[in-house]
């Protein structure tokens, strides 16, 4: 834990409520780190071990470029499997839950197509997915990314390895060039740096060692 608090940032005052009645009292350090740069629009790689915290950086960075009034999918957050999807999901919906009439929605491959579809049709705010279920719903036009602000890519190390790279380069050519783009990973590969390379714009790279 870094000893610097949330509201030494310039996050919302609701978001900095909402984490403190929480119990979050002080940022971990890859959330030190990182939600400054990601605050003042930066891409940004954030690479340390699992359970430093990971999810609560890039929710806070996503959740500050959503407008809830424009109900239309603004972010995206792409994860290896659907357990760590479901949790990214819980955690995004926890640090919202002072943010009225929200809506995040899962769609992860080994579910059925029916419920996904229909809840397509009613529309979310923010969207996190497998790559492989994500991309047959863009491919087949029932999830548009054209209002997308925020792309994440989670536990990008193991995506790669699970072979998600292909899905990956489609989605990411259907969502606007201009955005912001955050990658998280407990490892950094050399395959990680080719992938942000060209999926990234002048990254801001975040490490944190293992030991802290
Ligand atoms: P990672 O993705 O890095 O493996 P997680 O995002 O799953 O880590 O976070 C691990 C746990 O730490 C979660 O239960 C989360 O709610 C909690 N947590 C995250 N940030 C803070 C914080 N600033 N203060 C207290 N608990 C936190
Ligand atoms: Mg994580």
């Amino acid at each position: 834990m870094s000893h610097l608090t949330f509201s030494s940032t310039s996050l919302s005052p609701e978001l900095i409520e909402n984490l403190t009645s929480l119990g979050y009292q002080t940022m971990t350090e890859i959330q030190a780190m990182t939600i400054p740069l990601m605050l003042a629009g930066n891409d940004v790689i954030g690479q340390a071990k699992t359970g430093s915290g990971k999810t609560c950086a890039f929710g806070l960075g996503l959740l500050s470029n959503l407008d809830v009034k424009r109900f239309r999918v603004q972010s995206l957050v792409l994860c290896p499997t659907r357990e760590l999807a479901d949790q990214v999901a819980v955690e995004i919906r926890k640090l919202a839950r002072n943010i009225h009439n929200i809506k995040v929605l899962t769609l992860c491959g080994g579910q059925p197509m029916g419920p996904q579809i229909g809840s397509l049709e009613h529309g979310a705010h923010i969207i996190v997915g497998t790559p492989g279920r994500v991309e047959e719903h863009v491919r087949k036009g029932r999830l548009s990314l054209e209002d997308i602000n925020t792309l994440v890519l989670d536990e990008a190390d193991r995506m790669l390895d699970m072979g998600f790279e292909e899905a990956l380069e489609t989605i990411v050519g259907f969502c606007p060039a201009q955005r912001q783009t955050l990658l998280f990973s407990a490892t950094y590969p050399a395959k990680i740096e080719q992938l942000a390379a060209h999926l990234m714009q002048s990254p801001q790279r975040v490490t944190v060692e293992s030991t802290h």
